[in-house]
């Protein structure tokens, strides 16, 4: 176990009134850690810690190729913690240890490791100005937007925080994160890690606590220049509407409803095994899961029959059970949360193809659920469910089931499954989705910038486009008097 302190500067702390959280684990109900209820007088601390750590210019300063040397050995430590991360993280958020071992984990390496290369590639440019005719040098340069707060789910506790750490790290940004209060533990040894590394201390500080104490707090804070947010649509609306008062730069990653579109032409088993995955890995708690099933008619039933073999052949269980494919939800409150929808579909008509239960009787479990032929009005197709619950649904005209994937308010991604590449990328050009797949799904990398347009978000993750997200550009141009 972490210390399980609020981290501030190089300094582990209570919470001022002695609150603590209980942290459990899903797969039994047990207790496993308490972490401190952090709210307005901790976010504060860290706030502070932070400032003092970005105008000391320590970190913002420093030598890029320092910088990136310590960004590197973030990676490298959390390399050398995997074992111990991934099964934390399957106490934690419940998940299948082993999928952690090879998700998660490499995800956290994976973008410390390309962000260490930002930190010395953060370049700006010469303005080509026309101005009075007279001679000017113009030039913009990329500043650190600052001291940022970034707030993360329970859904990939490790791999998101390491997202929004590493890259504004590469920045020259210093941080207050909050992590889940469901899923704390990795952010905090994220942290130890990142000490040990040599990253000095205030640059990254964790206030463990609830969303609406810790996290609103950090939002209202004057100290904050930027807030980036992975979370659910509807507390992004709050953060931006609270931000509004003082103009606070937000990035937000919001939820999603994203289709797959199975056309007649692909290759079907693939196809059918792709749309299971993409909804079914991590027990449907992705931002990006593929909740909405199209497939053109003449291939429906055989598709739909693959897919609920699929789903049908996945092991659920504890998570440290080397034979388990699907853990259980990360909570009580989000495993009734999915079987209310369930309920819901059930009542509106739409035909269970599969699933439907909750499985193993001990932990939050929920089947691998298939819905066929839903009303396209049910809350089922329309509302984001989080969990492991897909609706299927069968088309006859192509350009009528890109209308159809884009009637949705969330726009996150999308996968198309076809042999036909111009068909492939003309519906990928006409789908309004911050990511598409193409006969594949999920291949996230730090490379490409991941994000939604609609109600899934605001701005991008990772790749150039995130790392500059974390910057302030500046203008300086001098009248060259000859
Ligand atoms: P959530 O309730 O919005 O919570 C997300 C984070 O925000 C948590 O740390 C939460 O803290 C905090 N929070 C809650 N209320 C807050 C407030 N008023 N002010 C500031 N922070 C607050 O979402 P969730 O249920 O944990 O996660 C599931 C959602 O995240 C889904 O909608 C999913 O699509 C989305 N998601 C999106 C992406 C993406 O990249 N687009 C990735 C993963 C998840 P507590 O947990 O401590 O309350
Ligand atoms: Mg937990």
């Amino acid at each position: 176990m972490p210390d399980t302190g609020i981290l501030i500067g190089a300094h582990r702390v209570a919470a001022g009134d002695g609150r603590t959280i209980e942290v459990e684990d899903p797969a039994t109900g047990k207790i496993i850690a308490h972490v401190p209820a952090g709210g307005a007088h901790e976010v504060d601390a860290a706030v502070t810690a932070a400032r003092k750590a970005f105008e000391s210019r320590a970190w913002s300063r420093m030598r890029p190729l320092d910088r990136a040397r310590i960004i590197e050995t973030i990676a490298r430590k959390i390399e050398e913690n995997a074992a111990e991360l991934a099964l934390l993280e399957s106490y934690d958020n419940g998940k299948a240890v082993h999928h952690a071992l090879a998700v998660d984990v490499p995800a956290a390496v994976d973008i410390f490791r390309y962000m260490a290369g930002w930190a010395s590639k953060i370049a700006g440019q010469v303005n080509p100005i026309s101005g009075d005719g007279r001679q000017y040098h113009s030039y913009s340069v990329r500043e650190p937007i600052g001291v940022v707060g970034q707030i993360v789910p329970w859904n990939y506790p490790l791999a998101m925080a390491a997202w929004k750490i590493a890259t504004a790290l590469a920045a020259g940004c210093t941080i207050v994160l909050k992590p889940s209060e469901v899923t704390p533990l990795t952010a905090l040894r994220l942290a130890e890690l990142a000490l040990e590394a040599g990253l000095p201390e205030g640059v990254l500080n964790i206030v463990t606590g609830y969303g609406h104490e810790a996290g609103q707090a950090l939002v209202e804070h004057p100290g904050i220049d930027k807030i980036a947010f992975t979370g659910s649509t509807r507390v992004g609306k709050q953060i931006v509407q609270t931000a509004a008062r003082d103009l606070k730069r937000v990035t937000l990653e919001l939820g999603g409803k994203s289709p797959s579109l199975i056309f007649a032409d692909a290759d079907l088993d693939k196809a059918a095994i792709g749309a299971a995955l993409a909804i079914f890995f991590n027990s449907g708690q992705v931002c990006l899961a593929a909740s909405r099933l199209y497939v053109e008619r003449s291939v429906y039933d055989q598709v739909l029959e693959g897919v609920a073999k699929v789903a049908q052949s996945f092991k659920l269980g504890h998570g440290r059970d080397p034979d388990t494919m699907l853990g259980p939800l990360v909570s009580r409150a989000q495993q009734q949360r999915v079987l209310d929808y369930i309920d819901q579909g059930r009542a509106a008509g739409a035909e269970i193809v599969t699933g439907g239960g909750t499985g193993p009787t001990e932990g939050y479990f929920v089947e691998p659920t298939i819905f066929a032929n839903p009303d396209p009005d049910a809350a089922i197709v329309r509302e984001e469910i989080f969990g492991p619950v897909l609706v299927a649904t069968p088309f006859d005209d192509p350009e009528e089931v890109i209308k159809t994937a884009n009637n949705t308010r969330y726009g996150l991604a999308a996968n198309i499954w076809t042999r036909d590449l111009s068909r492939a990328h003309l519906t990928a050009r006409k789908l309004q989705a911050g990511t598409v797949w193409i006969n594949t799904h999920g291949m996230n990398d730090p490379s490409a910038p991941f994000g939604g347009v609609k109600e899934s978000g605001w701005g991008r993750e990772v790749g150039e486009e995130g790392v500059l997200l974390y910057t302030e550009t500046k203008t300086v141009t001098a009248l060259l008097d000859d």
